[in-house]
């Protein structure tokens, strides 16, 4: 079974994001930029699947500037086989993505493609969906557990208050979840290593896709600062205000 592992390079979880004066988006300008969390946890996933004899190959992609390579090399150096990285300056949306990938997948007659959740930097969560709908294949979402047997996977996803069960007939997306598994790091040797890894130059334009953005960012805003808070003299006052106002 071939694996296809999608990876998006974005502000680092740690970094703080700051807004553009303009209001148009974030400034990503000298800000550390790392793997998508969720996309870390996707790769881990396929690696283990490797480990475990399951996948034949996993292959890792990423959409993005030249620097989408390194998020690249981060992946190879954990264990996923080979890159393809398609270069773009632009900030594509999931749709034009979901194209994109699907091109791959069927072109790399991939039978597991593993996205993450979400990214962690426009939360659009939509990717993942997309591309099962344009591939036409089952999805299993919010991935807590993974589990292969010959043509179907089973996946148990995180619902509210549990977890549900589902199985899918391969060929099959699945989204990743946070609990799924701990991404590990990658050892220094495995670094060198991953340098002699190939990586795959394409373009958007390679896959004959329409990539034309759908729709436009009208705003983009700091959350709203907290008010500062009261004393209140005594529990009595505490509970009074909660039940009048809800909130203190
Ligand atoms: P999103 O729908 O933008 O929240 O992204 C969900 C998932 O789609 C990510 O976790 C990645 O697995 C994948 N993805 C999104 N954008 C890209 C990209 N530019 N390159 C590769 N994978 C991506």
């Amino acid at each position: 079974m071939k694996v296809l592992v999608p990876v998006k390079r974005v502000l680092d979880y740690n970094v703080k994001a700051r807004v553009k004066a303009d209001q148009s988006g974030v400034d990503l300008s000298n800000v550390k930029m790392s793997m998508n969390p969720f996309d870390e946890i996707s790769v881990e996933e396929a690696v283990r699947l490797k480990e475990a004899g399951t996948a034949t190959e996993a292959v890792v992609v990423s959409i993005g500037p030249a620097k989408a390579q390194e998020t690249i090399r981060t992946a190879l150096a954990v264990g996923m086989d080979r890159g393809i990285h398609v270069q773009t300056d632009e900030d594509l949306e999931p749709l034009a993505i979901a194209k994109i990938l699907k091109a791959i997948a069927e072109e790399e007659g991939a039978q597991l493609v593993i996205t993450g959740k979400q990214a962690i930097d426009n939360d659009y969560g939509a990717t993942g969906s997309m591309l099962a709908a344009l591939l036409d294949w089952p999805q299993g979402t919010f991935a807590n557990t993974v589990e292969t047997s010959g043509d179907s996977i089973t996946v148990k996803r995180e619902v509210d208050g549990g977890l549900q069960t589902v199985k899918l007939t391969l060929p099959a997306v699945v989204t990743t979840d946070l609990r799924l598994n701990e991404p590990r790091y990658a050892r220094l040797p495995d670094i060198m290593k991953a340098k002699k890894k190939q990586i795959d130059a394409k373009t958007p334009a390679d896959y004959g896709v329409d990539t034309a953005p759908r729709l436009t960012t009208v705003k983009v805003t700091e959350p709203a600062g907290r008010s500062a808070g009261i004393k209140v003299e005594s529990v009595e006052a505490l509970v009074g205000k909660l039940k009048t106002e809800g909130v203190i």
